[in-house]
């Protein structure tokens, strides 16, 4: 399960980043999940409370943010939404487009006591 997996990675990343802090509780993450990774957050938030059970993340809540795809232009460097993973310039045309944002999958920051 997709999920399962990034939610460990979350987990990882909360338990490390507390630790460095000498956090003793987290009681919130805020996440920032690009739309193209086509994480179902629910899934997601079932999946850390579950992984997080007995450590010190256990209950904390999780606000996700969904990023949404955006790309730019490689031809014309305009900027635009990216529609129904539709990967064409709508200024130009051109199909040689990078992805600015839409991968993402952080820790934005956390609440802890
Ligand atoms: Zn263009």
């Amino acid at each position: 399960m997709h999920e399962m997996a990034i939610a460990q990675g979350i987990l990882d990343i909360v338990l490390k980043t507390a630790a460095e802090n000498q956090v003793a509780k987290v009681t919130g993450i805020k996440l920032l999940i690009g739309q193209m990774t086509q994480v179902e957050p629910e899934s997601l938030k079932f999946g850390f409370a579950a992984l997080s059970i007995g450590s010190i993340a256990d209950g904390a809540n999780i606000d996700i943010t969904i990023v949404p795809l955006v790309g730019q232009c490689n031809s014309c460097r305009q900027e635009f939404s990216v529609e129904r993973y539709c990967f064409l310039c709508p200024n130009c045309s051109s199909a040689s487009v990078t992805l600015v944002s839409g991968r993402e999958l952080a820790v934005d920051y956390l609440e802890v006591e």
